[in-house]
């Protein structure tokens, strides 16, 4: 260990000021500190809690079940990230489609469901579309390149997510936040400065063991000081401006609209869906795909967990009838949901 963490550790070891709770928003983020054991080395009184970083742990039941819908009843090939086919949504997974017959490949990147769809005119090929700012803009550079190749036989079914709502939503269940350093990289910090002017506190962070250390060091001075806060500790990275290239895309191709977050519920104008120039690759206007509101009962607490209230060990499900085999909630199957990265770097209660 560097003299830097050596000294950062101490001192989050031997803090003895009041409680503070510290949101770690992002997936990776999650994962790190689980992996390199930040949380052992805290003091009693810093609590970090997981936020919904991870899009496929927000991403609604209904969604899984448009697929699965597209899938078996319109016989469309599902082209899908792998994490997705495990998620649970209306009881069934794509995974379990998969095994009933329906078509359901995985692929790496949008570009490649479009050289799928491309490589097979004879199918009716619909791109699962998650992510937030930082995958945004890839996806849509898929589509362009659908507009391009006169793609007909190509489309996107939008989860596609932006990440305000959420911190203003969260804002309420944290005393600051370790903001995601991928998504600012595209966002920029100006927004994050905004929210500071309305008395919410944070700091950029990067994901290294010196970076996640420094940014925690940080929140915890600042919250003593009773102070709002904001700083960018991952400039090396991330500027004020963000990236103007992929905001521009984003501006030019999608539209807000007020979307589902699983466990969380409606956030104002935090889905993306394709514009109006590029509806014809939207798979909602394409397909008559019916709305998927009922909801099932179930045990799993991933809202909870993804809001901070609990954490996974307090799931009565966790390790028990819900593992990353047998995930029971969505926040057990991305290796960034905080479930698993507790599953897997967690101590054993
Ligand atoms: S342990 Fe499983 S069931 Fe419990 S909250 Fe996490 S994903 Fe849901």
């Amino acid at each position: 260990m560097n003299d830097m963490l050596k000294k950062a550790s101490e001192k989050l070891r031997n803090y003895n000021g009041k409680k503070v709770r510290i949101m770690e928003v992002c997936g990776t983020h999650t994962h790190e500190i689980m992996r390199l054991g930040i949380r052992k080395l805290l003091s009693e009184n810093i609590e970090l809690i997981s936020g919904p970083g991870c899009p496929v742990c927000v991403t609604d039941e209904a969604f899984i079940e448009k697929a699965i819908f597209l899938s078996q009843e319109m016989r469309c090939t599902i082209l899908s990230f792998g994490d997705l086919l495990r998620v649970p949504g209306g009881g069934k997974s794509l995974l379990l489609a998969r095994a009933e017959g329906a078509k359901v490949e995985i692929v790496y990147s949008a570009i490649d469901s479009v050289k799928y769809a491309k490589a097979h005119p004879d199918e009716d090929c619909v791109f699962l579309s998650i992510g937030f700012e930082t995958t945004v803009p890839g996806n849509l550079l898929a589509v362009k390149k659908a507009k391009e190749l006169s793609l007909s036989n190509f489309s996107m079914l939008s989860a596609m997510k932006t990440m305000p709502g959420a911190y203003r939503l969260m804002a309420r269940s944290t005393d600051a936040f370790l903001y995601p350093g991928h998504v600012c990289a595209i966002t920029g910090t100006k927004e994050l400065e905004e929210l500071c002017k309305n008395g919410v506190s944070g700091v950029v962070s990067g994901f290294s063991p010196e970076e996640l250390l420094s940014s925690i060091l940080f929140c915890v001075d600042g919250l003593s000081k009773e102070k709002t806060f904001f700083k960018n500790l991952y400039p090396r990275v991330v500027t004020e401006e963000g990236s103007i290239e992929a905001k521009r895309l984003i501006a030019e191709m999608t539209v807000p609209f007020d979307s589902k977050w699983r466990g969380i519920g409606v956030i104002k104008d935090s889905g993306l869906a394709l514009s109006n120039e590029y509806s014809f690759f939207d798979a909602e206007k394409r397909y008559e795909i019916p709305a998927f509101n009922e909801r099932r009962e179930t045990a799993c607490r991933c809202g909870d967990v993804l809001t901070g209230r609990i954490t996974p060990h307090d799931c009565p499900l966790f390790r028990k009838a819900c593992t990353p085999e047998n995930p029971v909630g969505a926040c057990m199957v991305s290796s960034e949901g905080a479930c698993s990265a507790y599953y897997d770097y967690g101590e054993i209660r």
